[in-house]
């Protein structure tokens, strides 16, 4: 595997080796922690795509043919090094995006799951048999990949979110090529290195990096056969509508603003821990981060303070120290973004409990740090409560009950993930029932399905009609196919004119 330094360029993976493309563009890769450039990122052209494409294709049919069994295997010596080199994985992504190295152990883990999924491909891919449709006659159903495939995936889980898509697709056949977030391109590669080890045959995972100039290139290609998309909404809904007209299948997940309502009779200091966890975890650059409270009834006058202590002493700092619970945020212009809301919030009327607002962290004056930020009193008229911010920035909004809780959720855009923290079993059959949101969590703050179940929002977070991994990703990689089949002992003599229907 060739190794991975520092210093180095990155640039792209084409044909199972590490090239720098046709491109003369190039952009800084930061460490958030330091804010210093840490790395340089080659930018690629559409004639970068065209190379990653026609490897891909070239590779295809081969791959395909592959018996199952055979692919799993390669996906079982993937498996052991990601396991062996986990922790090396998990320092890329916290020099690149800046979380805490445990939360980038846990991501790491999170997209073994998948791989440990795609390794079961032969069971997946059984297909369905019926004997004796008609006499003499069987039908059977099969699904086969559909050729070159892309991925196209955001800065915030550089490792996860790729692996909920390459695992799938190039276990079931198919030809995949990875444009990752430019923000953290490293850890693409590092995998790129791991599956080329693990005896994936060159042109089957290509990584591209690039901006919109790669992505338009993979959208608009006549061999791209399928996209998978993680990232903002408007950029979703682009690659979806784009996707579409040049005849691709694609699955385009976006952004999210995920509510937790509290019940009176919920437990109130677990509810404490999981909104300060789900919503300051990962500085809140997750798509399953809590961004909204519901309080409801008197729940606001009992943990406003706890919340208020608690987002206080957040300790922030180098996601690589043991005991920093956040680490930075992603880019200079993130933090400005995020930081903006704040004084919009502020103007909007919210009450502005912690201020994050302006932190410094000793030894690291140029790092991209905010501290957690906590409002109260937030109304559904305001950007902060409609918006997604994407930072660490909790809005609680006081509501009188439960029935209010389901109308503000439900009539909200976007539908990602959503938790309900009681001890009433029927109010949390109702929400699970009720709630219109694609991933629910009773007493559970961040419900991200395991690899099995496939991961998807509702309303604007996802854009197409199938879920990412799980049999949902199975599908979304594969087309069926149905075979009717006869022997000539029982074909019977003569043209028929009729409909045929079972003899
Ligand atoms: P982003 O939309 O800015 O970028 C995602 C990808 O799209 C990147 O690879 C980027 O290079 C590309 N891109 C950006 N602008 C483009 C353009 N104009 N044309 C074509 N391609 C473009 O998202 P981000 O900032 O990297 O990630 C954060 C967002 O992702 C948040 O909105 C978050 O909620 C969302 N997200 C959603 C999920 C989910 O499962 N629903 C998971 C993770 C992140």
């Amino acid at each position: 595997m060739q190794a991975y330094t520092d210093s180095a360029d990155v640039g792209h993976f084409i044909h199972g080796q590490r090239v720098s493309g046709t491109g003369s563009r190039s952009q800084a890769v930061f460490n958030p922690a330091t804010g210093a450039r840490a790395r340089k990122l080659l930018l690629g052209e559409t004639a970068d795509v065209e190379a990653a494409v026609a490897s891909a294709k070239a590779a295809f049919p081969k791959w395909a043919d592959t018996p199952p069994i055979r692919r799993a295997r390669v996906m079982l010596r993937f498996l052991e090094l990601m396991n062996r080199h986990r922790d090396e994985l998990a320092a890329i992504i916290t020099a690149e995006h800046g979380k805490v190295f445990s939360d980038a152990q846990g991501e790491v883990s999170r997209g073994i799951d998948v791989i440990e999924f795609a390794c079961g491909i032969p069971q997946l891919l059984k297909g369905d048999y019926t004997e004796q449709v008609s006499t003499g006659i069987d039908n059977w159903t099969m699904r086969q990949p559909l050729g070159v495939v892309a991925g196209i995936t955001p800065f915030n889980f550089p490792c996860m979110v790729p692996c909920w898509m390459f695992p799938v697709a190039i276990a079931t056949g198919n030809a995949f090529i990875l444009k990752p977030s430019e923000r953290d391109p490293s850890a693409a590669l590092f995998m790129a290195g791991l599956l080329k080890e693990a005896g994936l045959p060159d042109g089957i995972f290509n990584v591209v990096q690039g901006d919109k100039v790669v992505v338009d290139a993979l959208l608009t290609h006549p061999d791209v056969k399928a996209v998978s998309f993680v990232g903002s909404t408007p950029i979703a809904n682009y690659i979806y509508e784009t996707g579409a007209k040049h005849g691709k299948r694609v699955q385009a997940l976006g952004g999210a603003k995920n509510h937790m309502v509290v019940m009176p009779d919920a437990d109130l200091d677990k509810a404490v821990d999981a909104l300060i966890g789900a919503a300051y975890g990962s500085a809140g650059e997750r798509c399953m981060a809590i961004s909204v409270a519901l309080l409801v009834g008197d729940v606001a006058d009992k943990i406003m303070p706890m919340l208020a202590e608690r987002a206080r002493t957040l300790i922030v700092k180098n996601g690589m120290e043991a005991d920093a619970e956040m680490g930075p945020i992603v880019t200079r212009q993130a933090l400005e973004r995020i930081e903006g809301y704040i004084a919009e919030g502020v103007k909007e009327g919210a009450t502005l409990v912690v201020d994050g607002r302006g932190l410094t962290v000793p030894g690291h004056e140029d790092g991209f740090f905010t501290g957690g930020t906590l409002f109260d009193n937030v109304t559904p008229d305001m950007r902060i409560y409609k918006e997604e911010i994407f930072g660490p920035v909790l809005a609680c909004v006081r509501v009188k009950d439960f029935t209010e809780s389901v109308e503000l959720i439900n009539a909200h855009e976007f539908g990602n993930g959503v938790a309900c923290f009681t001890s009433d079993g029927h109010i949390a059959r109702e929400f699970g029932r009720r709630i219109e949101v694609g991933m629910v969590g009773i007493n559970v703050p961040i419900p991200v399905p395991m690899a099995w179940h496939g991961f998807g929002g509702w309303k604007r977070s996802l854009f197409g009609d199938t879920h990412a991994y799980g049999e949902e990703g199975v599908r979304f990689y594969t087309k069926q196919k149905s075979i009717m089949q006869r022997w000539s002992e029982s074909i019977e003599k003569g043209a028929e004119f009729a409909m045929p229907t079972a003899k």
